[in-house]
């Protein structure tokens, strides 16, 4: 018998441990311990690495990566009231999973890991776009991890992914494919979650490259980008005017058109401004 037989399945933990879902939170579990398991082997090959999970909850997707063959997976968790649950799934795979109770913004968790490491998570929304861009905005690269298996939101999920001259490409989708690959790999519907959001999800799969596609500092690449989309319907001239006092001449120097608008402009030609802008 694996160790994950002698688990008692989700919704009885639940019942068990009245882990009543909490919107603060974003709680929306995933019950199916086929899809924690599928969503894991999205992740690639986990024998040889260690596991990030944030927001594990009752441990669904934690089962699945431990399952899956995980070497070792640091979940944390800031939802207290999960932790004995956390820690009958720890007996069941003893010295593979560490769980800390806190809040994932504020814990370094590369004390507790060794490379090569991989991030999965179903991420709780209202900080999931928050770790993310830190992820993606490390002064170093490569980042510590190899690759990020990240459920979101679908409409955050195709923001990550889209391309120039879509409504959804901008901040997300320059940061994220500028120094990763990045891909949807599976979609789910609300009814897949206990209790089922409003929306659909996706999981996004982000592989880190080596080097950066193109040169720019990471934080100035950030606020220029940041700048251009929050205005994003205007000409570049005038979004970008607080960032440079000679910002038209700063686009033309990178091949940008002043009359452009943001959602025009490559990540290659925002590296290119984001070079520009940092040159005295
Ligand atoms: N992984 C579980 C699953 O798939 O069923 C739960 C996913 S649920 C969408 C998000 C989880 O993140 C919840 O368990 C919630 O308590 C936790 N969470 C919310 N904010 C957090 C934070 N700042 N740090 C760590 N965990 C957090």
């Amino acid at each position: 018998m694996s160790a994950i037989d002698t688990l008692p399945p989700l919704r009885q933990v639940i019942e068990d441990h009245q882990l009543s879902a909490r919107k603060a939170l974003g709680q929306n579990f995933l019950l199916d311990l086929n899809l924690t398991a599928k969503i894991a082997r999205r992740a690639g090959d986990l024998s040889a690495c260690d596991i990030l999970e944030i927001g594990p909850g009752p441990g669904g997707l934690t089962r699945g990566l431990l399952a899956e063959g995980a070497r070792k997976v640091l979940a944390i968790e800031k939802d207290a009231r999960c932790m004995p649950v956390l820690a009958e799934i720890s007996e069941a795979y003893p010295g593979q999973l560490e769980v800390i109770n806190g809040d994932a913004l504020e814990i370094d968790p590369l004390a507790h890991l060794t490379p090569p490491i991989r991030v999965a998570a179903n991420l709780p929304y209202n900080v999931g776009t928050e770790l993310l861009v830190r992820w993606l905005t490390p002064k170093q690269w490569p980042p510590y991890w190899e690759s990020l298996t990240l459920m979101f939101q679908r409409e955050v999920a195709e923001r990550i992914v889209a391309t120039p001259g879509s409504k959804a490409y901008g901040r997300l989708a320059i940061l994220a494919q500028w120094r990763a690959d990045a891909k949807i790999v599976m979609t789910l519907p609300p009814e897949a979650f206990t209790p089922p959001p409003k929306v659909h999800s996706a999981v996004v799969h982000l592989t880190a490259l080596k080097t950066p596609r193109f040169e720019a500092d990471a934080s100035v690449l950030s606020r220029v980008v940041a700048t251009a989309f929050n205005q994003r319907r205007k000409m570049l001239r005038a979004s970008l005017k607080g960032v440079a006092p000679d910002i038209e001449d700063r686009l033309l120097a990178s091949g940008i058109q002043p009359t452009e608008r943001a959602e025009q402009v490559s990540i290659e030609q925002f590296c290119a401004l984001a070079r520009a802008v940092a040159q005295t």
